[in-house]
Parts: C-alpha cells; structure tokens; sequence
C-alpha cells in the first residue's frame, strides 16, 4: 500500500483536455418566436439551425422546421440534416432529455439544445477531445445567453411551423365494428 502522496501521480477530478465551457447566444427573436409557438400547440417540435463561433461564443441563426410529423411525445423528422444546431421542445415540462433524444437527436449534431417551459433550459455540445474520444459537454441554462436582434415574432418562421410541422394521425381500427361483424 502506498497513500496518495507516494504516487507522484496526478490525479485529476475531471478530464484536463475538456475545452472550458462553451456559451451558446440565442437571439431574442427566436426566443419570443419560440415562445408564441409554444402556447399553439402542446406537442414535441423540432428545428434545425446554423450557428457560428466568435471567441468562444457560439451564436444560433438560419433556425428553420423541416417537415416533421408530432405528437405530444414525439417526433418524426421527414426530412433530416446534418445542421449543426437541433433545437427541440418538451411538452408539459420534461426537462430532460430522453434516451431517444441521445439516440437519434444528440449524437447527429453537435450542438443539441432543448426548449422547455419558455426558455432553452438545458443542452449538450458534442465534443472531439484531444485523445479522439467523443464526448458530451453538458450546457446549462447558465450558459446560454439572448441576444438582442429585434423585440418582434419571426412572422416567416410561424407560418413555416404552420406548413411543416404536422400532427400525426393515428388510424385506429374501429374495434366495435369490427367483432360485429366476427
Ligand atoms: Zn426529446
């Protein structure tokens, strides 16, 4: 046995190569367009968006809907992309992201942040560490600041959201019609 001071090792409480936090900067437009959108329905939505890096900031824009089929607990995206940013909401305050999320949402993007409530309350940013692992760098509601663009709903995005973002219908079979007929 030997204690801690014998080992000459450095111990580390988390990976050294990390690269420090990231701030994510959402622009107030989005947010107040996010927002109206939010009180229209009370499903799942997804979006995609571009992002670029200014000093460690990394900015959201080009936010977009691809066409997606919804329900309250899913989505379904019809036409996926390799955007860097994926912007999705949870309805009735799931503020965590499923293990489907870390599926099929997480790992095709680098960043993955989710709207929850009013607000991006919580996201991940995929993360190439120096030894070649991949790894997810958790971001917090701390880390992500609103910019100022204008104090105004994104009319373009609204009626994208309108046309592209559809219910999905589920055809159930008419069970009582059918053992009548048994
Ligand atoms: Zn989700």
């Amino acid at each position: 046995m030997w204690d801690e001071w014998e080992t000459d090792l450095r111990i580390y409480h988390e990976c050294p190569f990390k690269s420090s936090s990231k701030i994510i900067a959402v622009p107030i437009s989005l947010l107040i367009t996010l927002r109206r959108i939010e009180r229209m329905t009370n499903n799942e939505f997804l979006m995609y968006c571009d992002c670029e890096e200014k000093e460690g900031v990394i900015i959201v824009n080009n936010c977009h809907f691809p066409r997606q089929e919804v329900t309250t607990a899913s989505v379904d995206v019809e036409e996926p992309s390799l955007k860097p940013v994926v912007i999705h909401r949870h309805p009735r305050g799931v503020h965590g992201f499923s293990g489907t999320d870390y599926e099929y949402i997480n790992a095709n993007h680098r960043i993955s942040l989710l709207f929850v409530d009013g607000k991006i309350r919580k996201g991940v940013i995929t993360e190439k560490m120096p030894c070649g692992i991949y790894m997810y760098v958790p971001i917090n509601d701390d880390d992500i600041i609103y910019i100022f663009d204008k104090i105004d709903v994104d009319e373009d995005l609204i009626k994208q959201f309108n046309e592209n973002v559809k219910v999905k219908v589920y055809h159930n079979i008419d069970y009582k019609e059918y053992y009548r007929h048994l």
